[in-house]
């Protein structure tokens, strides 16, 4: 990205950039020490087991994700965007506030659920204001989200970096605290540059006519959600009184937010292909998101254990002292926001290098280009593990080199996967199907959460296979999509 590029852009996008970049402070500050302290015994954490804390972890970045969708919903309906924020953030703002305070578990789980409601409002709304800055789409839109992405990783450096420090090296609740004064900062960018450089974007819906078609559609569409829901009750109960879940636990409350995310994505994407009125063309664009979707929220399952089983790994298992100073073992997980901070202009680059001579892989082979590193990552860290396991602490190159992999994985999949599903969403989907890219990321924090939950201190000797299962499963997906990426293209029906 070139500065003659970014002069070109509107102030608003700055404003966004930067109320982004506090929120996403307070997410990644807020992952970075999560898992720590659940499971911490001697610092004032709550004492969890490995897959109590993971479970939790899970549930957690699972609901952020989660709850974009009725944060969209909102915004779309009532709020308008701009509110949203500005109300997504002052919630956040709030559950740090609570989560500073050290007063047990009850306080510690509204704030944690404060925090996610709120980021379910901010975090899918600040995304399509970008877009509305550029209603002409094209490679300016592509640049303003490339500039956005940027601030997204400048946040989330900056999080684990000051509140993984304090966190980890001070105390966990004033880590916790921390982000609350990041976001006020955010909030305080977004009211003073909103009304100047946002006006006329993101305002308030106008209330839509209702005939007594649309109420009659909405009246059927509610029926249907009840159904869906009666049903999903009682394939819950069910599983309880089976013992096949055990919902009283987190592992097992952890384990139904899945079903529940499974089944309701199964079903809204059959609904939209036998219900939705899509013609032929539409109908195998839908299929190719469902692909997509399989795709992300596997990548997303390995990728996200970022914060639980790899953060696990660096805290007890990798040498990190350097001299007499000892690095906190959350900074690890900065190596994704610095090498994305590094990367992202290479890769832009790339891709329109290659554009240039017609090579550019189409976006099923970016996806499995995605897939194969995120693989390449695990393998590594398998080798890592089997070194472990003799009890001595590993190189912490191993560490790097995955993340490495994970982050140029991250760049082929993520940016691309965010914008072809705008493109192939038939245009009165589209929000819903963003929500549902969404959803993808939702269900791979729940998978990297209940995965982590193996990691279990008693038992370092499994850790090699844990992650050779991730690899081979990336490997063997990026590999099918390696293989039938020409019939894929073909029904993405000349979008690329
Ligand atoms: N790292 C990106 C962000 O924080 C994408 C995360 C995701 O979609 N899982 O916005």
């Amino acid at each position: 990205m070139s500065a003659t590029v970014s002069t070109k852009h509107p102030r608003g996008l700055y404003v966004l950039f930067f109320a982004e970049m506090w929120e996403r402070f307070s997410y990644y500050g807020m992952r970075a020490i999560l898992l720590l302290f659940l499971i911490d015994n001697v610092r004032g954490g709550m004492a969890m087991s490995a897959a109590e804390g993971a479970a939790i972890y899970g549930l957690y970045t699972a609901s952020v994700y989660l709850l974009t969708l009725p944060g969209g919903w909102i915004a779309d309906n009532i709020l308008g965007q701009k509110k949203s924020i500005l109300y997504g953030g002052s919630i956040i703002m709030l559950g740090h506030v609570i989560l500073a305070i050290p007063g047990g578990a009850g306080i510690f789980f509204l704030g944690l659920a404060t925090v996610a409601i709120g980021t379910g409002l901010l975090k899918p709304n600040i995304s399509s204001i970008v877009g509305e800055l550029y209603p002409e789409g094209g490679a300016r839109r592509d640049a303003a989200f490339s500039i956005f992405y940027m601030g997204i990783n400048l946040g989330s450096v900056l999080g684990i970096t000051i509140v993984g420090y304090l966190g980890q090296k001070v105390n966990w609740h004033l880590g916790f605290g921390a982000a609350a004064v990041g976001m006020l900062l955010g909030l305080i960018v977004f009211q003073l540059g909103s009304k100047k450089y946002l006006a006329g974007f993101g305002e308030v819906p106008a209330k839509k006519e209702e005939t007594t078609e649309s109420l009659a559609k909405s009246g059927s569409d509610r029926k249907k959600g009840y159904m869906l829901a009666a049903a999903l009750v009682v394939f819950l109960t069910i599983l309880q009184l089976t013992g096949s879940i055990d919902m009283t636990t987190a592992q097992g409350l952890a384990q139904g937010a899945g079903v529940i995310i499974v089944t309701v994505s199964l079903f809204y994407f059959l609904f939209i292909l036998f219900a939705g009125g899509l013609n032929a063309v539409e109908k195998k664009r839908v299929l190719v998101l469902i692909v997509f979707f399989l795709a992300a929220a596997l990548f997303w399952s390995g990728f996200e254990q970022a914060g639980s089983s790899l953060q696990i790994f660096a805290e007890r298992h990798t040498q990190r002292t350097i001299g007499t100073w000892e690095m906190p073992s959350s900074w690890f997980q900065n190596f994704n926001g610095t090498f994305i901070l590094l990367f992202a202009p290479v890769m832009a680059s790339l891709w329109i290098f290659l554009s240039a001579r017609g090579l550019n892989p189409s976006t099923p082979v970016k996806f499995a280009l995605g897939l194969l590193l995120l693989g390449g990552g695990f393998f590594i860290m398998e080798m890592a593990a089997s070194q472990a396991v003799t009890g001595d602490l590993v190189s912490p190159l191993f560490l790097t080199f995955t993340y490495l992999f994970h982050t140029i994985g991250e760049l082929c999949l993520s940016p691309v996967g965010l914008s072809t599903y705008t493109k192939l969403a038939p245009k009165r989907y589209v929000s819903q199907l963003m929500g549902i890219w969404f959803v993808a990321a939702s269900l791979g924090n729940l998978i990297a959460g209940l995965f982590a939950g193996n990691f279990d201190e008693n038992n370092v000797e499994q850790m090699p296979d844990l992650f050779n299962q991730v690899a081979l499963f990336s490997v063997g997906f990026g590999l099918l999509l390696l293989i039938f990426y020409k019939p894929v293209k073909r029904w993405m029906g000349g979008i690329q």
